[in-house]
């Protein structure tokens, strides 16, 4: 079956391999060849942003952001042209379906962070011009959009900043998805009263069955399918279960995130997430080249392809 996966860390993972090409990559859950044995017809792309603390762990010099943001681009870029019969950028849905028609993978690119932005409307511009289509308004730092999820219940209430009110409606203009993964409940209702187009939660599950400030209540859930909007299912263990302790991401717990998602948003909101590359546990489906584990058990569940 074929499907889009609206969120993995490959990128980062290349990066920190010192790879130039993601087409194969040992030591990763990730690479475009598992992609397409996988059935992927689409993958998001992040250009996730280390923050201070993870500077420290993630070892020697990471660049500046704009350096950094450069880099991780030009490993898709040299992956894109040295594989360019499987794989092919893509910035709208007209070049989803050409790459489709002519059997390619569609590679959107995103920025998962949007500290590098930094209260400046004219680097919105030059990221789209440099071929992103989606940022993830923050991660879990405050930035110049606003504040992150949080078990502080504060900063889970803080909205948007002025300047990211603007940003949001600057980036529908411009057809740059909003994505709300990561976002403070806050921020996102926010969101919901500015966006004209319809936004996303690139990975983020139900907290109705896993309280994890990272995902979603049924009224946002609601929300964002009133919208016109998707959810990507999260393979973390940590966004999956009740208990967010456990280290183990099962098909089981998949497909509840999917019934529970479908039963208050309806179909059309249930998408993908994966987070592959940017989630650590032991994984019943851990890699692309695995996602007909997870079609096979839906299908046993009773939902169909569609
Ligand atoms: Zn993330």
């Amino acid at each position: 079956m074929n499907y889009i996966d609206m969120h993995c860390d490959t990128l980062m993972q290349a990066f920190l391999l010192r790879k130039d090409d993601i087409y194969t990559i040992e030591k990763t859950m990730a690479d475009v060849k598992r992609m397409l044995a996988g059935g992927t017809e689409a993958q998001f792309f992040a250009i996730f942003m280390p923050p201070m603390s993870f500077r420290k762990k993630m070892g020697e010099g990471i660049p500046a952001d704009d350096e950094y943001i450069r880099i991780l681009r030009e490993i898709l870029w040299h992956t894109l042209e040295v594989h360019s019969d499987a794989l092919a950028w893509a910035g709208s849905f007209a070049d989803l379906e050409k790459n489709r028609i002519a059997g390619k993978c569609s590679a959107f690119l995103t920025i998962e962070d949007g500290r590098p932005v930094d209260g400046k409307m004219e680097k919105l511009e030059e990221y789209y011009n440099m071929g992103v289509r989606l940022i993830s308004l923050t991660w879990n730092e405050q930035n110049c959009f606003g504040f992150p999820n949080s078990v502080d219940p504060e900063i889970m209430a803080a909205g948007l900043t002025a300047f990211g009110k603007e940003a949001v409606m600057r980036m529908n203009e411009m057809g740059m998805l909003v994505d709300v993964s990561h976002l403070s409940d806050g921020g996102f209702w926010d969101v919901v009263q500015i966006c004209k187009s319809p936004f996303v939660a690139s990975h983020s599950n139900c907290r109705a069955l896993s309280p994890h400030t990272r995902n979603l209540t049924d009224e946002m859930i609601c929300a964002l399918a009133d919208h016109g909007g998707v959810a990507g299912i999260n393979f973390g263990p940590e966004f999956l279960h009740q208990d967010t302790s456990r280290k183990d991401s099962t098909v089981e717990a998949i497909i509840a995130q999917v019934r529970h998602m479908m039963s208050v948003g309806g179909e059309e909101c249930v998408a993908i997430g994966t987070d592959f590359d940017g989630v650590t546990g032991t994984f019943e489906v851990g890699s692309p080249d695995r996602m007909n584990i997870l079609f096979d058990a839906l299908k046993k569940a009773g939902f169909h392809e569609r």
